[in-house]
C-alpha cells in the first residue's frame, strides 16, 4: 500500500491527526494493533474514567446532597455491573465514532501491530499477514504505557494498574492506591464513593506535587473529608499476596493490608520493538527526540503525544498532531504549550492553565487574585460552594501568567482562561468582560479583579 501519510497509532494524537491530513488532501493510512480505534484516551484512559466518576458523583449527588434541597431519596442500591455497562457502552459508542470518521474522510485503518522497517516503511502484523506500508510522511504517536513499580508488580487482580482499576469486579474492602496523581486521586475517588476505604501513598511531600501548592493544599483538607485516607512522604517497599489480599510494605518497617493495590506512579513512552533505533531515531528516557515541528531529524519520520514526553494528556496530543501534519502541508502549524489546561476530575475538580503560583514568582513580579466559590450566587444555589479561582498575572503588564481553580466544573471554567492566555489577554481584560449572571465563570472575572485590587463581592 502506497499512501501520503502513515500514522503509527490511534490514540488521541494519531487519529486527529489522520483527519486533519485527509482534511487537507492526503491519503491516509493509520496503523492501530488494538480492536477499537481512540487509543488509551477512549480504551482505558480518560473517556472510561470519566464515565464512572460521573456515575459516582451522581450517586453522591444523590445519597448526600440531594437531602440538603429537601429531597429525601430512600436508599440507594448500586449495580455495579450495570454501572460497568454503561461505562462500556460510553467507549463503545465513542471508538465507534471514530471508525465512522476514518471511513468518511476515507483514512484506512490498517490494523496490527506496526513497527518502522525504513524510514518511510511501516510493516504492519495483520490478521491475513505482514502488509508494507510506504508513505511519503511518517507520524509516529505510540503513546504511553503505565510505569511499572518493581517492588510492586502488577498482576492485574490483586495489584493493578489504572487499566485494572476501570474495571474491578467488586468494590474492594480496602483499595491502598500508590502514586496521589491525576489517576490516584480519580479512580480513588471512584472506588471510595462506592464504598471502599481508600489510602492513598504518596512520595512527595504533597499530592500533585507540580500543581499551584496553595490550591493542592486546599484540594488535599477537601478530599480527606471526603474520607481518602492520604498519607504522603511515603514510600513502599514491596507488596506480597496475603489471605485473600495483599500486604503492603513501607520503607519505615510498617505494613498495611489491601484488598487491591492500584499502581499509579506515572507513565512511561511505549516507544520499544517498533524499530525506531534501527533506523536511527533518537530516544531520551524512552522518548523520542523532536524539534519544535516534531520532526525526528530521520526522513519525512515525525512524532507527537505521550511518545516524545511533556505533558501527557490527550488534548496536548491532538493538537501536536494537528501541528505536525499542517507542517508536512506546508502551513504553520503550532501549538501554545504555555496554554494547554490540565484537569484532575475528582468533586471539586481541580483545573489549571499556565504558570502555578511559585513558577511566575521565580520569574518575577506577579499580582496574584482570589475569590472563593462560597461567594458565588450560582454557586450557592448549586450547594457546591468548596474551593477557588486564583489568577496571577504579571505585575508590571498585567499578562495573565496562571490561572488555577478549585471548584464545581472546574473543567469547564478553564475553557476561557485557555482561551484568555492564547489570546495574551490581561488580568483586566478578564475583569472587564461582561459574564452572565449568575454563573460560575462571574469567580474569574472577580478574581480578575481581586488581581487589580478591586474585587466587588467580598
Ligand atoms: P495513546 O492514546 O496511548 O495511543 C497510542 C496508540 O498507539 C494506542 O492505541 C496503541 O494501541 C497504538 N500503538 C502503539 N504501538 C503500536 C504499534 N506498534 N502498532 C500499532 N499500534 C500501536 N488525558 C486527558 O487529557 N484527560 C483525561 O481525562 C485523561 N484521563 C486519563 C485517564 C487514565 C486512566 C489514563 C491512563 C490516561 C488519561 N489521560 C487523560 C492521558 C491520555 O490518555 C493520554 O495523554 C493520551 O491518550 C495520549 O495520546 P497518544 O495519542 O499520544 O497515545
Ligand atoms: P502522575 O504523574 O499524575 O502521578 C504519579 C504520582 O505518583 C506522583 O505524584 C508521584 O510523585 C507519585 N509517585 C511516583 N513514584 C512513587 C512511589 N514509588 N511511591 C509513591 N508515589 C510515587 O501519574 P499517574 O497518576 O499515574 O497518571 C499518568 C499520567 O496520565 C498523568 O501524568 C497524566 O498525564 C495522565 N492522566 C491525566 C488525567 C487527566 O487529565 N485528568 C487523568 C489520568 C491520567
Amino acid at each position: 500500500m502506497t499512501v501520503d501519510l502513515v500514522v503509527l497509532g490511534a490514540g488521541p494524537g494519531g487519529y486527529v491527526a489522520a483527519l486533519r491530513a485527509a482534511q487537507l488532501g492526503m491519503r491516509v493510512a493509520c496503523v492501530e494493533k488494538e480492536d477499537r480505534l481512540g487509543g488509551t484516551c477512549l480504551r482505558v484512559g480518560c473517556i472510561p474514567s470519566k464515565a464512572l466518576l460521573d456515575s459516582t458523583e451522581l450517586l453522591v449527588q444523590i445519597r448526600e446532597d440531594a437531602a440538603h434541597h429537601g429531597l429525601h431519596v430512600g436508599e440507594v442500591a448500586v449495580d455495579l455491573a450495570a454501572l460497568m455497562g454503561r461505562k462500556e457502552q460510553v467507549v463503545q459508542s465513542l471508538t465507534r465514532g471514530v471508525e465512522a470518521l476514518f471511513r468518511k474522510r476515507n483514512v484506512a485503518w490498517v490494523r496490527g501491530f506496526g513497527r518502522l522497517v525504513r524510514p518511510n516503511v511501516v510493516r504492519v502484523e495483520t490478521a491475513d499477514g505482514p502488509v508494507e506500508v510506504e508513505a511519503r510522511y511518517v507520524l509516529l504517536a505510540p503513546g504511553s504505557v503505565p510505569a511499572a513499580l518493581p517492588q510492586v508488580p502488577v498482576d492485574g487482580e490483586r495489584i493493578v494498574d489504572s487499566t485494572g482499576a476501570l474495571a474491578l469486579p467488586k468494590v474492594p474492602r480496602r483499595l491502598v492506591v500508590i502514586g496521589g496523581g491525576y489517576i490516584g486521586l480519580e479512580l480513588g475517588s471512584v472506588w471510595r464513593r462506592l464504598g471502599a476505604e481508600v489510602v492513598v501513598l504518596e512520595a512527595m511531600p504533597t499530592i500533585l506535587p507540580q500543581m499551584d501548592a496553595e490550591v493542592v493544599r486546599a484540594a488535599e483538607r477537601i478530599f480527606r473529608r471526603q474520607g481518602l485516607d492520604i498519607r504522603t512522604g511515603v514510600r513502599v517497599a514491596g507488596a506480597e499476596p496475603q489471605g485473600e489480599g495483599v500486604c503492603v510494605h513501607l520503607e519505615d518497617g510498617t505494613s498495611l493490608d489491601a484488598d487491591v493495590v492500584l499502581v499509579a506512579v506515572g507513565r512511561r513512552a511505549n516507544t520499544d520493538g517498533m524499530g525506531f533505533d534501527e533506523v536511527g531515531l533518537k530516544r531520551e528516557r524512552g522518548f523520542l527526540v523532536v524539534d519544535e515541528h516534531y520532526r525526528t531529524g530521520v526522513a519525512e519520520v515525525y512524532a507527537i503525544g505521550d511518545a516524545i514526553g511533556g505533558k501527557m494528556l490527550a488534548h496536548k496530543a491532538e493538537e501536536e498532531g494537528i501541528a505536525a501534519v499542517e507542517r508536512m502541508a506546508g502551513k504553520g502549524g503550532h501549538v501554545n504549550y504555555r496554554a494547554i489546561p490540565g484537569v484532575v476530575y475528582t468533586w471539586p475538580e481541580i483545573a489549571t492553565v499556565g504558570l502555578t503560583e511559585e513558577e511566575a514568582r521565580a520569574r518575577g513580579p506577579v499580582r496574584v487574585g482570589r475569590f472563593p466559590f462560597a461567594a458565588n450566587g450560582r454557586a450557592r444555589a448549586l450547594g457546591a460552594t468548596d474551593g477557588f479561582v486564583k489568577v496571577i498575572a504579571d505585575a508590571t503588564t498585567d499578562r495573565l501568567l496562571g490561572v488555577h481553580i478549585l471548584g464545581p466544573r472546574a473543567s469547564d471554567l478553564i475553557a476561557e482562561a485557555a482561551l484568555a492566555l492564547e489570546f495574551d489577554a490581561t488580568a483586566e481584560d478578564l475583569a472587564r468582560a461582561v459574564h452572565a449572571h449568575p454563573t460560575l465563570p462571574e469567580t474569574l472575572k472577580e478574581a480578575a479583579l481581586d488581581a487589580e485590587g478591586r474585587v466587588l463581592h467580598l
